[in-house]
């Protein structure tokens, strides 16, 4: 048995009276819950999840990237780039699918997000960033950001 092996195993099979030790810590289970939300998005070239969290670590919101609500994701364009632009997701210079930061915000079930945290595994946008703010703009703490820098190549939304 491998050394990390025995040491998920002994909580199991040692003394189970005492507390595991090797468990998740909170930021570790929100972006892990972000990054499972991101397996929910049909983008084929950005999965990007969202995780919102108040200050008694409760989830408060959750979002992953994806078609604006009514808009058919069989039928609308995924591409990137195309001959034509109106056959892309950009078809009018913006880009249409909706951000897992704003899905998020707006699939929140409290009242606001002021003093929570957002836990996503990709640098937001400048359209996210002005959400995130404008989200918390009253409180003195805002909406605070946490995230895992992720290699600039796949920086694009
Ligand atoms: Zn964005």
């Amino acid at each position: 048995m491998a050394e990390h092996e025995e040491q998920r195993a002994a909580p199991l099979n040692g003394d189970t009276t005492r507390k595991r030790e090797d468990y998740l810590e909170w930021p570790e289970y929100f972006m892990a819950v972000a990054f499972l939300s991101a397996q929910r998005s049909k983008d084929p070239s950005s999965q990007v999840g969202a995780c919102i969290v108040n200050q008694e670590n409760k989830i408060v919101g959750i979002g992953y990237n994806g078609m604006p609500n009514g808009c058919d994701d069989d039928l609308l364009p995924w591409s990137r780039s195309a001959d034509d632009r109106l056959n892309t997701k950009y078809p009018y210079g913006i880009n249409k699918v909706c951000h897992a930061e704003l899905n998020a915000i707006m699939n929140k079930n409290s009242a606001d997000v002021k003093g929570c945290s957002m836990y996503v595994a990709l640098f937001p946008c400048n359209e996210c960033a002005k959400l995130i703010i404008q989200s918390g703009s009253s409180s003195p703490r805002g909406l605070r950001l946490s995230l895992i820098l992720i290699p600039l190549t796949t920086l694009e939304c």
